[in-house]
């Protein structure tokens, strides 16, 4: 058994962020579940945003995160977080983190959908995530200790239940450690994996979020995915992501005529919120036809996009065509552990950051280039917060792990699961469909696995019961919004209800042992 200070669960930008601003007396703990760089936030392309620019303004930022949302966001962490936006993005660039300048040494600003500005600040084009991330890995300072390859599967809480004192991990050798900490941080990211169409990383498969859940502490806004308008589409399969920023710089979504298919939708066209795309690309996707990416218009495509050209290429795709393949998939959740803005959930020495976490921020939709943000920004908050709450270190004495069931039922087969999410608890919901979708996955005995005894399972296993978890959550959740707002669309509900939901937040939380236990949460998000 082992003890440190903080235990910081995963390194992506939020891990990673915290890590650095922790002070150096700290013992320091990163436990991620394969290489250091594995995760989302290596993959994102399009940038950070912040209002830089000199005619920009917070307060427009603000007022488009907002919009973005639904006006489902907490308005109050929207407005810390663009105002400090460019503060994150000016202190990240003085520290030495090479972001693209033009010749005089300014910031280049990129432009993507919702935003009513330039203020996308990248990196290497659109390899902005990897350059991020691969700078902090640098600067991380030598009180960080990290185990990679090793999988958190379980928290540990104390005999009350009131507070989180560790979690047991999967080593790389498949035994299992437990570890002890005063500080324990889900930077665990998101849950795009359920889904059969996604951009998101092998690793996002929700484990954070489920594991909150089994322990106890609140989540909010389940229901909230959004979908990414454009990923490449090859053979029936998605492979990999189609930059926002593409249509920032001019593309535009045509059928193979060269229809433009976002004219007369609405009046940002190709660059409307992403769930408005999405909706309309997979509209005409159901009705058998193919959407495509028109880049012809985009100078010097090859050098502005790196990592989009190398993909197309890898996947034999003529760009002289100017005609990218497309569909829509999962993204990014909205939703996940409810938290303030330093990270702090409902179970006391528990806390979540990032993609794991929702901290209200996004509402019911994320603005583009918002979420490396708020991973810094609270990974930053969470820092200065630990820092100056110090606690007594625990010892082994205080231990009690709850002897937990032995459970050894079925869990939902992957591919399965993920087809019958993305056709029943997609894009576009119904309550005969989430219905149907709730059903088969009630099949899987859900309240025994949430009590279950976890250390005999095998990582696969594993990954499968947090999918499973999650799935049901997201579905539970889609069900009981009977509305359209931001990322969930219902047809059979297709309009905001303002006078039922406004600023209403779908709470599950378990209680004495109970699933299911969820609630409207009606003053949680500040006007
Ligand atoms: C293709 C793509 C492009 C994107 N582009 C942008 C963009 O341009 N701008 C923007 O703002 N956002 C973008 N996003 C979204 C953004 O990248 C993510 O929301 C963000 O990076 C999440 O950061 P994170 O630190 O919360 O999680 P991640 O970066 O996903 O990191 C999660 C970490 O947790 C680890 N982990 C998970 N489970 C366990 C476990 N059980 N035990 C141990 N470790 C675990 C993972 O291995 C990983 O290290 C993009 C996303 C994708 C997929």
């Amino acid at each position: 058994m082992k003890q440190y200070d903080v235990i910081i669960i995963g390194s992506g930008i939020a891990a990673l962020q915290l890590a650095n601003k922790l002070t150096k007396d700290l013992n320091v703990m990163i436990l991620t579940k394969e290489n250091l760089t594995k995760g989302n936030s290596y993959l994102a392309q399009g940038g950070v945003a912040a209002a830089v620019a000199p005619g920009d303004d917070a307060y427009l930022h603000y007022l488009d995160t907002m919009e973005a949302g639904a006006h489902h966001n907490d308005a109050k962490a929207v407005l810390e977080m663009t105002k400090k936006a460019p503060g994150l993005i000016n202190g990240l660039w003085q520290s030495g983190c090479r972001f693209d300048e033009d010749e005089h040494g300014n910031l280049l600003l990129g432009m993507e959908g919702a935003h009513s500005e330039k203020r996308i600040v990248h990196s290497g084009g659109d390899e902005t995530g990897r350059h991020i991330v691969e700078f902090l890995i640098s600067d991380l300072p030598s009180n960080i200790i990290v185990e990679q390859s090793t999988s958190v599967y379980d928290l540990i809480l104390n005999q009350e239940k009131t507070r989180c004192i560790g979690v047991k991990a999967k080593l790389p050798d498949r035994t299992n450690e437990l570890y002890l900490a005063q500080h324990v941080v889900l930077a665990t990211g998101g849950c795009g994996q359920i889904y059969s169409f996604t951009s998101n990383a092998e690793t996002a498969s929700g484990d954070g979020i489920a594991l909150a859940y089994r322990a106890g502490a609140e989540l909010a806004d389940m229901e909230f995915i959004q979908f990414h308008p454009t990923l490449l589409y090859l053979d029936g399969k998605t492979r990999g992501l189609i930059s926002e920023a593409v249509r920032g710089e001019g593309a535009v979504l045509v059928t193979e005529e060269g229809k433009r298919i976002m004219e007369g939708i609405h009046p940002l066209k190709d660059l409307a919120p992403r769930h408005i795309v999405s909706q309309t690309i997979y509209d005409y996707s159901r009705r058998g036809i193919q959407i495509y990416l028109d880049i012809a218009s985009i100078k010097d495509f090859r050098s502005r996009f790196p990592t989009v050209s190398k993909l197309c290429r890898k996947q034999g795709i003529e760009m002289e065509t100017g005609l990218i393949p497309v569909v829509p998939g999962s993204h990014f959740i909205m939703g996940g552990v409810k938290t303030d803005l330093q990270g702090r959930t409902s179970i006391q020495g528990l806390y979540a950051i990032g993609e794991a976490a929702c901290t209200g921020i996004h509402g019911a939709n994320r603005l583009a280039s918002n979420s490396l943000l708020e991973g810094m920004f609270v990974g930053g908050n969470l820092a200065e917060w630990i820092n100056n709450h110090r606690s007594e270190i625990l010892t082994s004495d205080n231990l009690h792990i709850p002897v937990q069931n032995f459970f050894d039922g079925e869990l939902p087969e992957l591919d399965m699961l993920k087809q019958t999410m993305m056709d029943r608890t997609g894009i576009v919901r119904t309550r005969e469909k989430l219905t149907l979708q709730a059903e088969w996955l009630a099949q899987f005995q859900y309240e025994q696995w949430l009590d279950a005894a976890l250390d005999h399972l095998s990582q696969e296993q594993l990954t499968r019961l947090y999918m499973y978890i999650i799935a049901t959550l997201v579905t539970q959740s889609a069900l009981e919004r009977t509305e359209s707002r931001g990322g969930h669309y219902r047809e059979d509900f297709p309009y905001e209800d303002n006078a039922n939901w406004v600023k209403k937040q779908i709470i599950h939380q378990r209680k004495n042992g109970k699933d299911g236990k969820h609630e409207l949460n009606q003053t949680a998000l500040a006007t």
